[in-house]
């Protein structure tokens, strides 16, 4: 996925020109229309949740990053280098979830989930034993993180898990390579399910999560 879009390079010679915070980093289109999550996730969630949220963390990022060093990285390089340094908390925590919600957005399918495409199965089996266990997994992970975070199928090493991360974190930053992600934020499904997240992860486990993608990551597909 890119997510970044350069200006054209200065001609030789010419100062450097700042380029406008807008440019820097786009808000990525939504694969599918606002209402094609319906009736598990509202077109009313998928406005906010995308048209507000979403879109914000992409307009603080580049009002942080502009004129900056970071503004010539990729959204991913930003989410490494700046991980573990208190110094650009703020930085590291729009750009994660720049990254997250782009990746949220192509983890879930308005083409239903439930299938597991023939190039996972042998994976899921060998990690979880079978494809029902590794939704139990992924369900228990998303309902329990305590507070905003993320519930991640990943890649780490040769093997599928199941982790967790809190608030803007992303599994790149411990080595793993996401495969697909749930958003358990509060604003992911507040307005159709108000406190029962446990509802609205069996809802999208059961029936939006895009597996192709997972497969397509792993490069299994
Ligand atoms: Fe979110």
């Amino acid at each position: 996925m890119n997510m970044q879009s350069h200006s054209a390079p200065a001609p030789a010679g010419a100062l450097p020109k700042l380029k406008p915070p807008a440019a820097i980093f786009a808000l990525p289109p939504l694969p599918y229309a606002d209402d094609a999550l319906e009736p598990v996730i509202s077109a009313r969630t998928v406005q906010i949740h995308y048209g507000k949220h979403n879109k914000g963390y992409i307009d603080t990022l580049n009002e942080l990053v502009a004129g900056t060093p970071f503004a010539d990285l990729s959204l991913e390089q930003i989410v490494l280098s700046t991980a573990r340094d208190p110094a650009h908390a703020a930085i590291f925590h729009n750009a994660g979830q720049a990254w997250n919600h782009a990746f949220y957005w192509h983890s879930l399918s308005p083409r239903r989930g439930g299938f597991l495409p023939r190039a996972l199965k042998a994976h899921v089996d060998s990690a979880f034993g079978s494809f029902d266990a590794l939704n139990e997994e992924l369900s228990t992970a998303a309902t329990t993180q305590f507070g905003s975070g993320w519930a991640w199928l990943v890649l780490d090493g040769t093997k599928l898990r199941v982790v967790k991360t809190d608030n803007a974190g992303n599994p790149l930053t411990a080595h793993m390579k996401p495969l697909l992600v749930l958003d358990v934020w509060e604003h992911a499904y507040y307005l159709d399910f108000q406190n029962r997240r446990a509802d609205y992860v069996k809802e999208v486990i059961s029936s939006l999560i895009n597996w192709e993608f997972a497969a397509k990551n792993l490069g299994a597909a």
